[in-house]
């Protein structure tokens, strides 16, 4: 049954825009099945009343579709299986953000490997041209799916071929600088980012940008891409991670196939865009498969754009001749953005989306969500729906309670600065010998206690604790977990101890 819901799943995301899917459908999970009902579980109240309301047939039918005989659907909260669960005997679903925490690398959902097939809406609107008039998706789309082709675009005379070329070249249709709020905090890179997209492979080459989560690289990369293929869409874009270039090469080596992977990327590419490079950090054949591949193409002065959660100094497990390469051209980086820039973010987005907001509500969300802007546009998104829901515009109290949400859901969260300095205490050493990189025993086993403990008691990826210890590489983190995950089966006294730090963390 997991496999018809794949499938359901499949089918659903070919139907509804990328953002409806990731917002409702990627939190569904199934549970399990009794005759022709599928039992579907959500997060929470809200998303229930939300998913039934607007997509309950719109499942039905990609079910019934996949297991080929009328399927109907019953969604649940978590929380209100779990007496089910016990009586029913059956697995114990786990809580989302516990499964996607052992996912092995922090990643993108727009570029994953991860992620189900690539999130381009069935009918891709092209990419707004300066002045035009602007066509906002609608945040809550009709049930009838979206299959019928994009209207025909008179002042767009390149539109289908534009579309198919964005399509193929694997482009967010969303991601373009026209829906890029511009700010401090993102001007050079992004004036960077409009230079290259003008006259690709001639001024910086390459464009290495970095900075934080949810900062809007992906957005700057994809629109480079958007932006060349608008104005020739003759142009060859290739855009994918690190860990599908990775994963491309593993399979054509499988396949004695190097010579079409190798054409692929070296005799077919104008434009090279490269999400998320810092993954192929120890990966040394991936390195050496990619240093060529750069090589041909900043030879044929062909344009290669990055991005990377840090500079290309600081990312671990680099090679020195790509590190070297990587800064040959430009290097740029995004901040995160100020109260100003992020008001105009919320702004665009809520006219983009057709949402009513006062402006003391788009204050208090930008006052209040600093982090980052996927942060930012994920509360807007929740709350507009659960405003809808009550057939209400968005109001400050609504904002308040949100807030108030997220904040105690922090407030329960066990930090790994905690599990440090618990650690740390325990074995009489400083929160700093733990964070830094001396290798003695005395501090190197705390430290991997305390990487273990971090892993199993937060949400935080690999990737993220190695930062949070002080800039160490994902693999060391992945390393001392997997070691004493081992020994905790084995050393009854190590088992103990663990306990007990996981008391102490816990108070
Ligand atoms: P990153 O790749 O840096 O983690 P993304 O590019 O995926 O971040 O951005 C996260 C979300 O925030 C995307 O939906 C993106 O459109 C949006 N976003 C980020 N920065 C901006 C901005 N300056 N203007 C408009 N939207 C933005
Ligand atoms: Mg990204």
């Amino acid at each position: 049954m997991t496999d018809i819901w794949q499938a359901a799943l499949q089918d659903l995301e070919t139907k509804v825009s990328s953002h409806n899917y990731d917002s409702w459908f990627k939190t569904l999970r199934f549970h399990h099945q009794e005759g022709r009902v599928a039992h579907l579980v959500v997060e929470d109240a809200f998303l229930k009343a939300w998913v039934e309301e607007n997509y309950v047939d719109l499942i039905e039918e990609s079910l019934t579709l996949a297991a080929g005989s009328r399927m109907r659907v019953v969604l649940s909260v978590v929380g209100e299986l779990a007496e089910r669960e016990r009586s029913l005997d059956v697995a114990v679903v786990e809580p989302l953000a516990a499964r996607e925490a052992r996912l092995p690398t922090q990643h993108d959902p727009q570029t994953s490997i991860f992620a189900p097939a690539p999130s381009l809406p069935a009918a891709l609107t092209p990419a707004p041209r300066p002045h035009a008039a602007r066509q906002p998706e609608p945040i809550h789309p009709p049930m009838t799916p979206r299959i019928q082709a994009a209207p025909p675009q008179p002042l767009a005379p390149q539109g289908p071929c534009f579309e198919d070329a964005a399509r193929d070249a694997n482009l967010n249709p969303r991601y373009t600088f026209d829906e890029f709020v511009v700010g401090p905090s993102n001007q050079f890179t992004h004036a960077a980012c409009v230079s290259i997209a003008n006259n690709p492979g001639t001024n910086y080459n390459p464009l290495f940008i970095f900075g934080g989560v949810g900062l809007g690289k992906t957005h700057l990369l994809h629109a480079i891409g958007l932006e060349v293929l608008r104005q020739d869409p003759s142009k060859r874009v290739v855009t994918l991670s690190s860990e599908e270039f990775m994963n491309q090469l593993i399979t054509s080596l499988r396949q004695k196939d190097m010579n079409s992977f190798r054409a692929q990327f070296r005799n077919n590419c104008d434009v090279l865009l490269i999400d998320d490079i810092q993954f192929i950090g120890g990966k040394d054949s991936t390195q050496e498969e990619f240093f060529h591949t750069f090589n041909a193409l900043h030879n044929a002065g062909k344009q290669i754009v990055m991005t990377s959660d840090k500079s290309p100094k600081e990312l671990p497990g680099l090679e020195e001749r790509l590190r070297s390469r990587f800064s040959w051209g430009l290097i740029a980086d995004v901040q995160p953005p100020e109260i100003e820039t992020r008001l105009a973010i919320i702004e665009k987005k809520a006219e983009a989306e057709n949402i009513t907001l006062d402006k003391d509500v788009g204050m208090l969300l930008a006052s209040s969500i600093r982090s980052n802007v996927r942060d930012l546009e994920g509360t807007l998104v929740r709350l507009s729906a659960q405003a809808s829901l009550m057939s209400q515009p968005i109001n400050v109290e609504m904002v308040r309670q949100h807030l108030r949400r997220m904040n105690l859901e922090q407030d329960r969260k066990i930090s790994v600065d905690k599990i440090i300095t618990r650690v740390a205490e325990r074995f009489h050493i400083t929160a700093s010998d733990i964070r830094g990189s001396r290798r003695t025993r005395t501090i190197s086993e705390p430290r991997q206690f305390a990487m273990y403990l971090a892993r199993k008691l937060t949400d935080h990826s690999y990737p993220e604790i190695g930062r949070m210890f002080g800039g160490k590489d994902h693999t060391t983190v992945l390393a001392a977990f997997r070691k004493l995950e081992k020994l905790v089966d084995k050393d009854t006294d190590i088992a103990r101890m663990l306990r007990e730090l996981e008391l102490a963390v816990g108070r």
